[in-house]
């Protein structure tokens, strides 16, 4: 029943052969101007297996900005620190809004819907960094991936966060929501610099599939989290992590994901793999489009969504 990596990186040359052909990628963000000078053009994909193989094809090892696959990241990192005591300060309901989106907020006085919104993962950052300095936060997050992926050379681009934060109206606005609502324990200058520096993190595919392999419980990865702890980020991912478009994705892969605005998906088969994928082109959603097709591909040649 299992598949061999041959039979496997058949099937991701063919997507990667498939998207290199396409004309209707949808744009880059450009909100955050240093990601909408990107190309749209840009395609990759990697997985990792249970037995130590690392397949990719396209533009695997290309860089590119984490942004919001980051969250997924300071989530574990938050729960290893704070335990439950995180869900007094974020829920864990998909939210049914923009990623960006202000109004759930108000209803639910500054408690955000869940930690993969914009909103969520600010206060998971704010949690985190609580008695600490940014750089402390920030360096530990790098730690977190560099150990998780195996790999020393993961960075954060500076020109992406700076650019951001010259234009995080909107975060701000969401930081000083919650702290009216006694929801922010930092400055929120301070804390919207933190999410600005994790969100531009860049990696490549080969990297951010590494990286994911302690979600999918592969036998290599390193155990920087509880299997019980595990399941729980991978159910938030699969119902809150493609913002108002979740539903959607859980229906056509059926795997637990994360994207981001840079165009980057991480999506975990448990058990079976971690993958990744990158094309910056966006869907009205703020989610990858030609990424999300990928993966959807993936997962009807592999078999692999978690619903049989
Ligand atoms: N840094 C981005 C923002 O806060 C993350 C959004 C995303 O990747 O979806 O707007």
């Amino acid at each position: 029943e299992s598949l061999s990596p041959a039979a496997l990186q058949s099937i991701l040359d063919d997507i990667a052969a498939a998207m290199a052909q396409r004309s209707d990628r949808g744009q880059p963000a450009s909100y955050i101007p240093e990601l909408g000078r990107v190309s749209p053009q840009h395609f990759g994909i990697a997985l990792c297996l249970p037995g130590g193989q690392t397949l990719l094809a396209g533009e695997a090892t290309t860089r590119f900005s984490i942004q919001s696959i980051s969250k997924v990241f300071t989530l574990a990192i938050a729960l290893g620190r704070l335990g439950d005591d995180l869900w007094q300060r974020v829920g864990r309901e998909p939210s049914g809004a923009a990623f960006n989106s202000i109004v759930s907020l108000e209803h639910d006085q500054g408690i955000p819907r869940n930690p993969f919104i914009n909103a969520g993962a600010i206060a998971v950052t704010d949690a985190i960094l609580e008695g600490l300095q940014p750089r402390d936060v920030l360096a530990e997050l790098l730690r977190f991936l560099r150990v998780a992926a195996g790999d020393e050379d993961i960075h954060i681009d500076k020109t992406v966060a700076a650019s951001e934060r010259a234009h995080a109206h909107r975060n701000t606005a969401l930081a000083e929501f919650m702290a009216a609502h006694g929801n922010l324990r930092n400055p929120a200058a301070l804390t919207i610099g933190t999410y600005c520096h994790q969100c531009a993190v860049e990696m490549t595919c080969v990297q951010l599939a590494r990286a994911g392999r302690f979600l999918a419980g592969l036998p290599a990865a390193p155990r920087l989290v509880s299997p019980a702890r595990v399941r729980r980020i991978n159910a938030l991912m699969l119902t809150c992590g493609h913002y108002d478009a979740s539903g959607d994705f859980a229906y056509r892969v059926g795997l637990p994901g994360k994207s981001g605005v840079g165009g980057g998906i991480l999506a975990i088969a448990p058990g079976r793999a971690s993958i990744a994928v990158w094309s910056p082109g966006l869907d009205a959603q703020g989610n990858s489009r030609l990424g999300a097709e990928a993966m959807e591909h993936l997962a009807r040649a592999t078999g692999w969504s978690v619903f049989g």
